[in-house]
């Protein structure tokens, strides 16, 4: 079991007495990439801030390598905390060359050869003498990565970094820190709003909602057995079915699903579109109403026999057209119990 870099206790943090991290607590496991994601406004930017050590709370503590950086009576100032920050706006000093940005935090003799260091980590050998401004959106958040690795420090905490590139830099760039990171053998903690940026980078996805955590888990776990509805829907397509167990059966208008609940629990069934598996039959009830075909995969509109419509993700393999009679293979669920109110959601 490795040890946790990062632990953060119970944080609050409030605005004005508008709740921002409320009971916030997260553990980053030592050599982790870990993935913050939540919907906007959530709090994911304040946690960021809290652990660098920019942001006061109301309350809880913060240890990094076993040792409290704030609590009740500690607050070891950003500089002190050997945590790198890359902010989103990368927050490079203009006026001074590549170089001297990513060796603006290294002290002692072996400055120079550090920033090379860095800058072959990041691909950008050659480019010390460049100035800001002369570089490419892509290359200068390589450059604000570089300046937070340079002083190695022990956790580089990273904010939307990416959402200053477009699409396909995106892609690329989000492979590239992967192993930038990797490299440099830092446990990195990085913030987005997309999911599926969240569960592609990520060695471990913490999921927030309204100033708290929600889930945390490998990606595929939490995609797979999300904590609650919400997360199944923030986390990618998620058919809701709504029925009660009854013989330790769902019966939902797709068909009937197990579940270990007690008998009499009014549930929600959370099935994927690409759980649904759709065989072409003259015998088949439901009908296939459209299709979109993407190559690696195609989207299937089906209308079930009551009337209710459903969409599968089906193999592009798989030869489905308008007009099909199919029979539908339910090939995983997840059931929740109904509940009301989900804890860490926001009122109004
Ligand atoms: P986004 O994805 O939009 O960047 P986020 O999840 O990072 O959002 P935060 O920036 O942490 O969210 O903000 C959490 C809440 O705290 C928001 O309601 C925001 O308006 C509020 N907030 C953040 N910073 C301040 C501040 N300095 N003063 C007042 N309110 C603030």
């Amino acid at each position: 079991m490795s040890e946790d870099i990062i632990s953060a206790d119970s944080i609050s943090v409030s605005f004005d007495g508008a709740v921002a991290l409320n009971d916030f607590s997260l553990n980053v496991p030592a050599g982790a990439l870990l993935t913050l994601v939540g919907p906007s406004g959530c709090g994911k930017t304040t946690a960021l801030r809290v652990i660098a050590g920019f942001q006061d709370v109301d309350a809880g503590a913060v240890s990094i390598r076993g040792i409290e950086v704030l609590g009740p009576k500690t607050n070891v100032p950003p500089e002190k905390r050997k945590v790198g920050m890359v902010f989103q706006d990368y927050a490079l000093f203009p006026h001074i060359s590549v170089a001297e940005n990513v060796g603006y935090g290294v002290r002692g003799s072996d400055r120079v050869s550090r920033v090379d260091e860095v800058l072959e980590l990041v691909g950008l050998v050659g480019y010390g003498s460049r100035f800001p401004h002369e570089l490419s959106g892509g290359e200068q958040q390589r450059v604000a990565l570089a300046r937070a690795l340079a002083p190695s420090p022990d956790v580089v905490l990273l904010d939307e970094p990416f959402s200053n590139l477009d699409a396909p830099q995106r892609e690329r760039m989000r492979r590239e820190l992967k192993k930038i990171i990797k490299a440099a053998g830092v446990t990195a903690v990085l913030v987005t709003h997309d999911q599926a940026e969240a569960l592609a980078i990520a060695d471990v996805v913490a999921v927030m909602r309204g100033g708290t955590i929600v889930q945390v888990g490998r990606p595929d776990a939490v995609y797979r057995f999300p904590a609650d509805p919400w997360v199944a829907g923030f986390l990618g397509d998620a058919l809701m079915f709504d029925g009660n167990v009854s013989n330790g059966q769902v019966a939902t208008t797709i068909g009937s699903i197990e579940s270990d609940l007690d008998d009499g629990t009014s549930v929600q069934v959370m099935i994927r579109p690409e759980w649904i598996s759709p065989t072409v039959s003259e015998t088949g009830t439901s009908t296939v109403v459209d299709t979109e075909f993407y190559g690696h995969d195609q989207r299937v509109e089906i209308r079930l026999n009551g009337g209710d419509m459903v969409e599968a993700l089906v193999p592009s393999l798989n030869s489905i057209q308008v007009g099909d009679t199919v029979t539908l293979s339910v090939l995983d669920a997840v059931v929740y119990a109904a509940q009301h109110t989900l804890p860490g959601t926001r009122q109004g």
